[in-house]
């Protein structure tokens, strides 16, 4: 089974790929984690590609695509891979669609000012990428991550100049892929303000009718 996940900054994305990919046993890639960790690495790819993540910008779009594909074959995931944060953009889109089109595009609809209350207070770790909620979700230890006790940062993109221009971005950017994914009838809508329980169920049930 081919799925992508896609959805404004905060949706939710990330945390319901990791449930599915464990209901499921299907491997999860998240490009923002992918880059980040060529960010962490100081690789030439992610000296490029950082300040673009930095400002909540598109990154080269093209060189991102052919990085993302080619970890899909690397990791033997071309029959089955559950995709976050790829494609963000039409280009990327029909390189996907070209190599190994998904079969099921899961969009998770929140409003803007949702999205500005979570990533204001979204706190994670920079180790194993669990996400927290200064009110919603802390840690139980204050600064410390529960699952590898490593420190939490607030991530550079969630300053409230690099939220509000990564709402641009997927204006300007993801819908319109949402709405080709809607016109090529693979897309599913799901409210993202719902808890991640449900919506994971109502994944499932989709899934498997
Ligand atoms: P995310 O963790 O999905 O919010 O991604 C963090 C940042 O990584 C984004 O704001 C972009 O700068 C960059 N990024 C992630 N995925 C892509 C992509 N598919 N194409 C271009 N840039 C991306």
């Amino acid at each position: 089974m081919r799925i992508v996940f896609i959805g404004k900054p905060g949706s939710g994305k990330g945390t319901q790929a990791k449930l599915l990919s464990k209901a499921l046993s299907i491997p999860h890639l998240s490009s923002g984690e992918i880059l980040r960790s060529e960010v962490k690495a100081q690789t030439e790819f992610g000296k490029r590609i950082k300040s673009y993540m930095e400002r909540g910008e598109i990154g080269p779009e093209k060189l991102i695509a052919d990085t993302i594909l080619a970890c899909i074959e690397r990791n033997g995931l071309a029959n089955s891979y559950i995709l976050d944060g790829f494609p963000r953009t039409m280009l990327q889109a029909h390189e996907l669609d070209a190599a190994l089109p998904p079969e099921f595009v899961l969009h998770l609809k929140l409003t803007d000012d949702d999205v500005i209350s979570r990533l204001s207070k979204r706190i994670f770790c920079p180790s194993c990428e669990m996400i927290y909620h200064e009110e919603s979700k802390p840690p139980k230890i204050s600064g410390k991550c529960d699952n590898c006790g490593s420190g939490l940062i607030r991530r550079p993109d969630d300053q409230p100049h690099a939220i509000e221009r990564r709402l641009e971005v997927f204006s300007k950017e993801v819908l319109p892929i949402v709405e080709y994914f809607r016109q090529t009838g693979r897309l599913h809508e799901f409210d993202a303000s719902e808890e991640p329980r449900k919506i994971h169920s109502k994944i499932i049930n989709l899934l498997s009718a």
